[in-house]
């Protein structure tokens, strides 16, 4: 066995999602689980989600498997159904749906379900990706008001620019404009919101990367919001390099010593989701100590500087992000988001929990 292996804390999935509650303490949480929980492993996730108030996922096959893995919680499918015949699915699981286009309402009003079911009716508040126009929204809500399959509506919006300060502003006066002085509770809020917009927190919260303990916000350490990381993807060193000033490492000879340096070659690469435009300098940390990455990062291993850590050897552990190493400088140093590369931890790497 490689030495590669992600520990996954239970104990800070269960932290983080308190901390929803202390940030919305009057809402009640949608755990975001989609996407394999953000890389995490959905049935891993769940176990230290179970204090959920509901979960929410993409594919119907993700919330079969927490049907079949014993949760009875609401589960959210986040883009509805992709085809009719998936609401005898919704059916048979006791699912709950987003609509975000008109044709899903034609769909469920002309579904043979057993029950009626809960629907969130999803707004564009302005990132004109999914759901329906302010202009649409009241006749698609009185649409499903008036529909036998209906039980339960939910208003909901996904806003564009919540990690930004004021960026929901324009949003919620669109909010507010189509959906005041209607009955229906609201969803409006992803862990960005959670956590600085107060005003949109309302009855229900979908929090996603802050259970994972990862920072929505650019600026914003995760630490500094009381999240804490999840996962700690960590590996070891397999083999020491000393090379002399004028001497390079890895595939096209990125880096170059300027000094005699010693190098660890360390078992992970862009095929276990370590992002390959991760470049030279890339935080990573060596038998508990703090040092960077050197060189391009293959598909296999990466290489490492260990000239000031004079106890690295071959078998010396290193984390590549985790409690010592937040994913969020790495995912900053390869210019992308802690999301990313948590999503892209590959099948090939083993996961422990604890
Ligand atoms: N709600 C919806 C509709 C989403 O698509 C997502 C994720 O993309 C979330 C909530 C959770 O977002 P975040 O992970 O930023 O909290």
């Amino acid at each position: 066995m490689r030495p590669i292996v992600a520990h996954l804390s239970l104990a800070a999935l269960r932290h983080n999602l308190a901390q929803v509650k202390r940030y919305a303490p009057a809402a009640k949480i949608i755990s975001v689980v989609k996407a394999n929980a953000y890389g995490h492993g959905l049935l891993n996730a769940a176990q230290g989600l179970s204090e959920t108030d509901a979960f929410a996922v993409l594919n119907p096959s993700e919330a079969i498997a927490l049907r079949e893995a014993g949760y009875t919680q609401p589960i959210l499918l986040l883009e509805g159904v992709f085809a009719p015949e998936q609401l005898l699915e919704v059916d048979r699981y006791r699912l709950d749906i987003v609509v975000h286009q008109v044709q899903q309402i034609a769909w469920l009003q002309q579904a043979a379900l057993s029950a009626p079911i809960r629907v969130f009716l999803k707004l564009d508040s302005g990132m004109h990706r999914l759901g329906l126009s302010p202009v649409e929204y009241p006749q698609a809500l009185a649409a499903l008001a008036a529909c036998a399959n209906v039980r339960e509506i939910v208003m909901m919006t996904h806003f564009a620019n919540a990690d930004i300060v004021d960026g929901v502003e324009q949003a919620m006066t669109t909010v507010e404009a189509v959906m005041a002085n209607q009955p229906y509770a609201r969803s409006l809020a992803n862990s960005a919101a959670v956590i600085q917009q107060p005003q949109t927190h309302a009855d229900w919260v979908r929090p996603g990367i802050m259970l994972y303990g990862a920072s929505p916000i650019a600026d914003q350490h995760a630490s500094m919001l009381g999240l804490k990381p999840v996962m700690t993807l960590q590996s070891a060193i397999i083999a020491l390099q000393s090379i002399q000033a004028g001497e390079s490492v890895g595939y096209g000879s990125l880096f170059t010593a300027d000094q005699p340096t010693k190098v660890g070659i360390v078992a992970c690469g862009y095929a276990d989701g370590y992002p390959r435009h991760a470049p030279t300098g890339t935080p990573i940390a060596v038998n508990g100590q703090l040092t960077r990455t050197l060189g391009r990062v293959s598909m296999d291993m990466l290489a490492v500087d260990v000239t000031d850590i004079p106890d690295a050897t071959v078998g010396s552990i290193v984390e590549l992000w985790g409690e010592q190493v937040p994913v969020d400088e790495v995912a900053q140093a390869a210019g992308t988001i802690g999301y990313e590369l948590l999503c892209a931890v590959t099948a090939r790497v083993p996961f422990k929990h604890y």
